[in-house]
């Protein structure tokens, strides 16, 4: 049978979590439904879970682990009554209230869950290269997080691809094992913020290839090399490496409510009025509606928008 809820929050990174402590303490008894580990980049918590240390989230002098903040964050939101469902939500109906939601733990045809408010908290995800084999090697040398995996690969030679603020930051991160890293951007300039630029081009285990993308990638059972193409030139150059990080920006987790709710062209949702969507009594917050800032603070600070939101706006549909 059906459970009823007043608020259905989908996703646990920092917004789903800030919403979740918010609502909790306003005694609307939210349920978190959290997703469930299906890999190393798909994990409760979102993508702070893939990440070491955080030195920029305000209130931490010395910088705090990833996983301990989100650790942190759930287990205040318990505090206060919210509860979890270690699920993914695997389809919705927004298109009369109270809104239904299927999950993957669910058993039978009936939705698992009436809401009479939804806060989609869903955050967005790595993107890939798209070649062939690639996801056959995501685990066997190719990633999309150096923090996670950085660690098997002590004394490889490793490529990492991008050159945003999280290609460098991985680069960074991944000096601390590699014999040598080399990142692989497509143009001649980063787009990386200047401080983490210096810091790459300071670093000695850095070198940069320009102008390039990753056109193959070989071996059988794990990466042994990638072959680059100069895209001036079209030369084409081997590079002998056995890991590859990906690190090319992120795509927004919103395939379940297409059709359902307003996005942008590539899929990030619209809200206008603080976090409101186009359907009443639906919020959104975090990276899965920024493209922008996409910072663990302002996630956070969306989610308690996304909090308060709702609970002005069940406060008015009670009336
Ligand atoms: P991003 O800024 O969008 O950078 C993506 C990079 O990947 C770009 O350099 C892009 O090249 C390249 N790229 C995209 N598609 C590609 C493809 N198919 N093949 C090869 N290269 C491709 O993404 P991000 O680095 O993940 O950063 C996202 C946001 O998070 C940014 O606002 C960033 O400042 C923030 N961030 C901050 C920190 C920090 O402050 N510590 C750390 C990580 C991220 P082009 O430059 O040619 O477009």
């Amino acid at each position: 049978m059906s459970e009823n809820v007043k608020v259905a929050i989908i996703g646990s990174g920092p917004a789903g979590l800030t919403a979740a402590i918010y609502t909790a303490r306003a005694d609307l008894n939210p349920i978190v439904i959290e997703g469930e580990p299906s890999s190393t980049t798909d994990q409760p918590g979102g993508q702070l879970m893939l990440t070491t240390e955080i030195e920029n989230y305000p209130g931490f002098v010395e910088g705090i682990m990833g996983p301990e903040l989100m650790s942190s964050f759930r287990s205040q939101a318990q505090r206060f009554g919210a509860s979890y469902d270690t699920a993914k939500v695997l389809r919705v109906d927004l298109s009369e209230r109270p809104f239904k939601l299927w999950t993957t733990n669910q058993s039978g045809e009936e939705p698992k869950y009436l809401a009479d408010s939804v806060i989609i908290s869903t955050g967005a995800r790595s993107l890939l290269l798209n070649l062939e084999r690639e996801t056959e090697l995501i685990g066997h040398g190719i990633s999309t997080c150096a923090t996670c995996d950085g660690f098997f690969f002590r004394d490889h030679e490793i490529a990492v691809v991008g050159g945003g603020d999280s290609a460098l930051e991985e680069a960074a991160f991944l000096t601390k094992f590699a014999k040598s890293v080399t990142i692989i951007h497509r143009r001649h300039e980063l787009r990386a913020s200047r401080i983490m630029q210096d810091r790459a081009f300071a670093n000695p285990k850095i070198s940069f290839i320009w102008d390039s993308t990753v056109t193959e990638l070989h071996g059988d059972t794990s990466l042994t090399g990638i072959t680059i193409t100069n895209r001036e030139t079209d030369k084409m150059t081997e590079l002998a490496v056995t890991g590859l990080f990906v690190a090319i920006g992120h795509s927004p987790n919103t395939d379940i409510f297409k059709g359902q709710i307003e996005m942008d062209e590539v899929g990030y949702i619209i809200t206008h009025d603080g976090t409101a969507t186009n359907v009443p009594g639906v919020f959104a917050c975090g990276d899965v509606q920024d493209h922008i800032y996409r910072q663990a603070i302002t996630a956070a600070g969306s989610g308690c928008m996304a909090a308060i939101d709702i609970e002005k706006w069940l406060k008015q549909a009670e009336n």
